[in-house]
């Protein structure tokens, strides 16, 4: 999406500063070096030309935003249909209160969770299939990269998600990523460039709910467990771009804390190469860390965002986040970091009888509000106290946005 927003220059000289420090560091590290980080903040050695020269760098900057699962239960889509009016879909109402906030953002990244498979009815859990008016209204709202990669994505079978990869690359302006038509387009890789700054996405599932492509099948997706296709996957993006952005699929569901599993992997796929990862699938808020890459950039992993919009039922599968931050690159020496990292809790609303079902930010929201979705869900304590409390107990305060 062609997205203003005014650029804050003001913490550069301290960037740059960084990166005069670092850059030298990082010269003298091989890729593949497992050097203790501690190493990595060594003063850099008065030879280094770093000290000195300036011109050759040419820093660039986006505003970065994600949110988790967009989980379209069938309230959502009939609540839509009521709104068209008897022709199509509309899901404007639902996702009203966060437009501005996603065009705003340079680049913003979605889980599609429910496949959307144009030929098939829409259903709902535990198979689901969303109408194409939904997928054309996540475009509209300026999301740009859509994760496919999920335990959903085989649910109408190998037709239905063959369906859904045509569907999303005939969407001008996105990038979808997580499924292949074929083995010899997983490791094409798959970019999108705003502000000038390529962004290079991947997406991987760790469970698909049991279900399987086929054996004659074609199609292919990244599997959590093949780690060395992600690798290879990870790798052969960071040749062809300047930012790594992973969405992963994993974690126990309504977990709130990462699994030993998570931790693992998210320090595997930034050795590999990622320099942003984006979690989801517990359909609840899990922390957010950064973490310090071998070049002395920061990589920041939200383990998981929780669901972006839903009809799930209890107060922790209501409360999810809309992750910002900037990305900071420098195309000469490809140095890569985050900063301003923040979470923007979200609530799903629930109204009587499921109809008119609306996302808030936690600023919008309010106690009467949370007692109306009382009424249908099974959390009688949901309260702002309760949400505040929620997050608060979930994502460090240095991250948590809360006005
Ligand atoms: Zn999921």
């Amino acid at each position: 999406m062609n997205k203003k927003r005014k650029r804050r220059l003001s913490y550069l000289p301290i960037y740059i500063l960084t990166f005069v420090l670092t850059t030298s560091v990082a010269f003298l590290s091989t890729y593949n070096d497992s050097k203790d980080v501690a190493n990595l903040t060594s003063p850099p050695s008065e030879t280094e030309e770093a000290t000195t020269a300036q011109p050759r760098q040419e820093i660039l900057r986006a505003s970065f935003l994600a949110v988790g699962d967009n989980l379209i239960h069938s309230k959502l889509y009939e609540q839509a249909k009521e709104r068209a009016g008897g022709s199509g879909y509309d899901f404007k109402y639902l996702y009203q209160n966060v437009a501005e906030d996603i065009k705003n953002a340079d680049i913003a990244s979605i889980n599609q969770e429910t496949i959307i498979a144009p030929s098939k009815p829409p259903s709902t859990y535990p198979l689901f299939n969303s109408p194409p008016e939904l997928g054309k209204e996540v475009v509209r709202l300026g999301f740009d990269i859509i994760n496919i990669a999920n335990n959903h994505m085989l649910d109408k079978g190998s037709s239905g998600l063959k369906e859904a990869i045509e569907f999303w690359r005939s969407q001008d302006g996105v990038k979808m990523t997580g499924a292949y038509l074929n083995e010899s387009e997983m490791y094409v890789p798959e970019t999108i460039t705003r502000n000038g700054i390529v962004f290079g996405i991947v997406g991987i599932t760790d469970t698909t709910n049991g279900l399987s492509l086929p054996a004659n099948s074609e199609l292919r997706y990244f599997s959590a467990a093949e780690t060395d296709k992600i690798r290879r996957k990870i790798e052969l993006t960071k040749e062809a771009c300047d930012v790594v952005v992973v969405n992963i699929h994993w974690g126990n569901e309504y977990s709130t804390k990462p699994s030993e599993n998570q931790k693992f992997l998210a320090k595997k796929l930034i050795e590999w190469g990622a320099d942003i990862v984006i979690g989801h699938h517990p359909h609840v808020l899990q922390p957010i860390e950064l973490i310090r890459k071998i070049d002395g950039g920061t990589a920041v992993v939200a383990y998981s965002l929780g669901n972006f919009v839903s009809m799930q039922n209890t107060g922790p599968t209501l409360i999810g986040g809309m992750l910002r931050f900037n990305v900071i690159v420098d195309k000469s020496s490809k140095y890569v970091t985050v900063e301003d990292v923040k979470l923007e809790p979200l609530v799903m609303h629930h109204k009587k009888s499921y109809l008119n079902g609306r996302l808030y930010k936690l600023s919008q929201y309010n106690d009467s509000l949370a007692r109306e979705s009382t009424a249908t869900i099974k959390t009688p304590a949901f309260s702002m106290d309760y949400i505040k409390k929620h997050v608060k107990g979930i994502i460090s305060e240095e991250f948590l946005d809360i006005s």
